[in-house]
């Protein structure tokens, strides 16, 4: 690395158990006195929560936020926020709930604090995404980065095993890529070593005992660390495969990080060798991509793409897609690498 430019974006972060008993103080910082609760259908029981926190501050409930954010589900959630009168929202969930307020911060310019429980990351972003007729766009705005962030433990205690192996997984591939991003700076070097140490060392621990408060205190710490790798860089070729794959393909989007990010760490860290050293040290091990082959092994981490019903036909429209589109990597892939790439994805070599 020899020179840089680090731009740090504004970070409110409110952690520990029992946090999410601080909701009304953060709201009230804002100014907020109307705010919108949002969630998924599955996370009413967390909606409740909040709102009683909330009190007189909680004008209404959504609870429809669905994956990839459908602007069929934005409208709606923006007509309850007319209705309402809301003057911010507050989301509790993971990634897709936190999309949902990122997109009424866009269209409303409505405030956000959110409470993830999940370990996306996409809380730590000012990157919004929309899915309309089954494609999906993605953009960065700093108005759709929320204002203040509850990192609360306590609620991850029920995160199924399988969903949070996958999700852990998901936020280690931001360190990964962040270390050999273009605008990387040694700042987010040092959170990316961080996060990822702290989630291989959690994540086996969470797995095996949902309710190891110790480690899900330390997993939510790595993924709110390699959620701000995410916000802050810009990333390579395992995020633009995924994407591919998770749009073309309707693909679960951890389970798909968490397969495909091995075989991409063994074709960039060859050409990426600072990011190589950080993560040996990060992970303790002298093989990275053996290393993340073990550890997605050892959360439940599906084995391979046909696992989740990939066709090995449908692969050769992922890699003409990925070749079609630009985007930053340490060294840029031919379509015979992409292909064998995939092909160990699918597969499932591990
Ligand atoms: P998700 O929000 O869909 O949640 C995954 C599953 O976990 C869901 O079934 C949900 O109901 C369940 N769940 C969430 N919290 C729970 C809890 N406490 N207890 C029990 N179950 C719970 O998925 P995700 O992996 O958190 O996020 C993925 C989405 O986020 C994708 O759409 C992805 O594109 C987006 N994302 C965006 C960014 C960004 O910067 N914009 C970053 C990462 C991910």
């Amino acid at each position: 690395m020899t020179g840089f430019v680090h731009d740090a974006l504004p970070m409110r972060v409110v952690f520990g158990p029992g946090a999410v008993e601080r909701v009304a103080e953060e709201v009230d910082r804002l100014g907020l006195r109307r705010v919108l609760v949002l969630s998924t259908a599955r996370q009413g029981a967390l909606a409740a929560l909040v709102t009683d926190l909330l009190a007189q501050r909680a004008a209404g409930t959504f609870d429809g936020a669905r994956m990839h954010v459908p602007t069929a589900t934005v409208a709606a959630a923006q007509d309850v926020a007319a209705a309402v009168g809301a003057d911010g929202c507050l989301a509790i969930g993971g990634g897709s709930t936190i999309g949902l307020a990122k997109a009424l911060s866009l269209r409303l310019g409505l405030p956000s604090v959110v409470v993830p429980t999940t370990y996306a990351g996409s809380e730590m972003t000012p990157v919004w995404g929309l899915t309309e007729d089954g494609r999906k766009t993605t953009g960065r705005d700093p108005v759709v980065l929320p204002r203040s962030v509850v990192y609360d433990p306590d609620l991850t205690h029920v995160l199924p095993a399988a969903v949070s192996g996958a999700s852990g997984l998901n936020a280690i591939a931001h360190a990964v890529e962040a270390l050999y991003a273009p605008n990387g700076t040694p700042v987010i070097s040092a959170l990316a070593e961080r996060g990822v140490r702290d989630l291989a060392t959690a994540l086996p621990r969470v797995v095996a005992d949902g309710s190891d408060g110790e480690a899900r205190s330390l997993a939510l710490e790595g993924a709110w660390l390699c959620g701000a790798c995410l916000g802050a860089t810009t990333m390579g070729l395992h995020h633009k495969l995924c994407h591919v794959l998770g749009g073309m393909l309707d693909l679960p989007h951890a389970e798909t990080h968490g397969i495909v990010l091995p075989h991409v760490a063994a074709f960039n860290l060859p050409a990426a060798p600072d990011a190589d050293a950080v993560l040996r040290r990060a992970l303790g091990a002298d093989d990275v991509p053996a290393a993340l082959r073990s550890l997605a092994a050892a959360v439940g981490v599906p084995d391979g793409l046909q696992a989740l019903g990939v066709r090995h036909e449908d692969l050769a429209r992922v890699s003409d897609e990925v070749l079609a589109a630009p985007y930053s990597n340490p060294v840029v892939p031919a379509r015979a690498d992409l292909e064998g790439i995939l092909e160990a994805a699918w597969r499932g070599s591990r």
